[in-house]
């Protein structure tokens, strides 16, 4: 429904997930729904349900069938408050095999179906996790100054994994990816008053702007104090 902000919890999922105006949805899971509106003989516009995990920016597949979920521009408030047109039910057979999710993809599935673990994932809301993934694989895939919100979406899937695979990991991992990232950055021209900025770019500003305890942060502050110490 255009206007509400979808929320996991107390969390309010602005960043991680797309705007109002994309709907997008599986063909597969709606199909589902108008079987079980046709079992009971009702309309198959009530049953059609939105799933949390679509409104996602980082899932692309349906977690349950593994097809890439589809896109249209969301409809205006129509006489069905919240539910979705009934021509969005896949015609003929059923799905083919679906592909596997990329980690991050299972990942959010899993949250939204309350799994927990790795624990130092769990004590941080899923929009950060998620956004500390696009952030630093934006800065690994890309450059520190390169901002996610300006990749095409292959590049910023590309981030999303890449970030995603040091993320997921404990701090050892996050340390290595900042590690990559001094290592690569290039030398100085002139005198090198902020070379904290100059390594981590669009992290960092990021990071200061944050208000909340991220465990990316935590580790990017560390590391900064030794590098500059
Ligand atoms: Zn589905």
């Amino acid at each position: 429904m255009a206007g509400a902000s979808p929320r996991l919890g107390k969390e309010a999922l602005i960043n991680a997930i797309h705007s109002d105006e994309d709907l997008r949805y599986c063909p597969a899971c709606l199909r589902e729904d108008a079987e079980a509106a046709a079992l009971t003989g009702q309309r198959a516009a009530f049953h059609l349900r939105e799933r949390l995990a679509w409104r996602f920016r980082a899932v692309r597949l349906c977690p349950n069938y593994g097809i890439p979920l589809e896109r249209i521009d969301r409809p205006d408030e129509d006489e069905l408050v919240g539910a979705l047109p009934e021509q969005l039910i896949a015609a003929g057979d059923g799905p083919g095999a679906g592909a596997q999710p990329n980690g991050i993809e299972a990942y959010i599935a899993g949250r939204l179906t309350r799994a927990t673990g790795p624990q130092w994932l769990d004590d941080q809301p899923l929009g950060q996790a998620i956004r500390s993934a696009e952030l630093l694989g934006t800065a690994l895939a890309f450059e520190p100054h390169d901002a996610f919100e300006d990749l095409t979406g292959t590049e910023r899937e590309t981030a999303t994994q890449c970030g995603w695979g040091f993320v997921s990991q404990a701090d050892q991992e996050l340390r290595q990816a900042l590690r990559i990232l001094e290592a690569r950055a290039a030398a100085p021209r002139g005198p090198d008053k902020w070379p904290e900025r100059r390594v981590f770019g669009n992290l960092l500003r990021e990071a200061q702007d944050s208000t909340l305890k991220v465990p990316l942060w935590d580790v990017l502050h560390d590391h900064i104090a030794e590098m500059v110490g």
